[in-house]
């Protein structure tokens, strides 16, 4: 199979010859990859204006409300997967970095680029999946290997193989089947960041990712935060019910 959607190639996993899309899964994705491209602009669009409007404020608060409004969405966006508020030092700082690992996340992902789909409970899948973890493991990235299995292990919506040197996303076919457009969506803005922007798993939202109560450090370069991040400014600026 290869086909293109939207201008992504897609094609099937190796280990999944035979595997073809239907006209509802190709719809689907379709609808997919246009939904992640709206997640990361709106999102990008409304940090960029909270980060003129903190610009602004420092000069008339407000000219910066009424020009770029309350910010409320980043606002809740931010404590709730970045774990960080206005009352930490380093705020603006931080801002900054989400802004620029975003951009770059953005301009990949309306740019052409590749997904593959297949199915992960495919035994070669998995064994794949766990080969790459004890690479890892060789490699002395203790970390990334824990990140590699525990995923295996909670059922896979998507991956990056970040040693191939195409790093291309990889999208679990039944995700398709199962998921809202936006949460299919938010697996591809997950796998964009490591792809494009180099983030890495410090926790995924299982992991107590929500107002940070796991106590994560440097969740700046966390893929699923910038995942449910987009995915809660999205929704918010569209004003899409729950679910979406
Ligand atoms: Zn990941």
């Amino acid at each position: 199979m290869n086909i293109v959607l939207q201008g992504v190639t897609v094609t099937n996993w190796s280990k999944d010859p035979l595997l073809k899309l239907n006209t509802t899964q190709r719809r689907k994705l379709d609808n997919v990859i246009v939904t992640s491209r709206r997640m990361t602009a709106d999102s990008l669009k409304l940090l960029r204006d909270y980060r003129s409007k903190r610009v602004v404020k420092s000069v008339d608060a407000q000219m910066a409300k009424d020009y770029f409004g309350s910010g409320e969405y980043v606002k809740e966006a931010l404590d709730k997967y970045f774990g960080i508020t206005k009352a930490s030092p380093t705020f603006d700082a931080d801002l900054d970095a989400i802004i620029a690992k975003l951009a770059t996340t953005d301009g990949g992902l309306q740019a052409p680029f590749a997904i593959v789909v297949g199915n992960i409970h495919d035994g070669d899948d998995i064994r794949d999946g766990i080969r790459d973890a004890f690479h890892e493991v060789a490699q002395g990235q203790f970390s990334a290997a824990i990140a590699s299995l525990k995923f295996i292990r909670t059922g896979t919506e998507g991956w990056v193989h970040g040693g191939h040197a195409l790093k291309r996303i990889h999208l679990n076919v039944n995700s398709l089947d199962s998921e809202s457009d936006g949460k299919v969506a938010r697996i591809i803005v997950h796998e964009a960041t490591h792809k494009f922007a180099g983030t890495v798993d410090v926790a995924y939202k299982w992991d107590n990712l929500k107002h940070n109560a796991g106590g994560h450090a440097n969740l700046i370069n966390n893929a699923d935060s910038y995942a449910w991040a987009c995915r809660l400014m999205w929704k918010r600026k569209r004003n899409l019910p729950s679910g979406s």
